[in-house]
């Protein structure tokens, strides 16, 4: 048991399944262990690929992303947000890291409220609203995610410490409560285009982003 006193607990095979996922990496051809996740409810699934280590640093701390979907930015490559270089920055690292994960989770669309009601408050930002008064007018809520199963995959890879890549807070915030001890945040670095540098913004000044 780890020193937070924190236990891990694993998922049944009716929560969890696993294969190995060979993705394209800048070119490159890179092996992941790949599991996917049922959560309580059936909409609530996610997915974790794992790189794992092998030799002595299989039993190092974890560098770990977890990353909420977006179909605009990770699929179509939106300039909107910075979504899909987050995506790309995390990948590259995880990759690069013995024992890195990233747990993405579809069901976190439009920071939880999904892909049709974000897509409605896009086009109050059209007529100028910022990302946090869109979702005010439209009667939903600013960020309406939740990480518990998150956690819950944390806990079935035997993770419960973990340095977590984010630039959210809340995040961090929502994860410790659900049991899962922070080491440290890895900030990701995006640089911001003319389409998102407002959204960034208020990512920063309204929603307490370190960017
Ligand atoms: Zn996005």
């Amino acid at each position: 048991m780890p020193a937070s006193g924190v236990q891990a607990k694993k998922l049944d095979t009716d929560r969890s399944a696993r294969t190995l996922l060979p993705i394209e990496l800048d070119g490159i051809e890179v092996v992941l262990e790949a599991r996917a996740y049922q959560g309580k409810d059936e909409h609530t699934q996610a997915m974790a690929l794992i790189n794992r280590g092998k030799g002595p640093e299989a039993g190092e701390v974890p560098l770990v992303r977890v990353h909420s979907g977006c179909v605009t930015g990770d699929i179509f490559h939106s300039l909107r947000c910075d979504c899909r270089a987050q995506l790309d920055a995390a990948l590259r690292r995880i990759t690069a890291t013995p024992n890195g994960i990233l747990i993405y989770l579809p069901y976190h669309e439009g920071r939880g409220i999904g892909l049709f009601k974000k897509i409605k408050a896009y086009a109050l930002q059209d007529q100028g609203r910022d990302t946090v008064d869109a979702n005010i007018e439209i009667g939903e809520p600013i960020d309406a995610r939740e990480y518990e199963l998150a956690a819950e995959i944390l806990q079935d890879l035997g993770f419960v410490r973990i340095h977590l890549m984010t630039n959210n807070p809340a995040k961090i915030e929502a994860l410790e409560d659900a049991g899962i001890e922070i080491i440290d945040r890895v900030p990701v670095v995006i640089r911001p285009g003319a389409h998102n540098e407002h959204y960034l913004e208020t990512k920063r000044r309204r929603m307490s982003h370190k960017l």
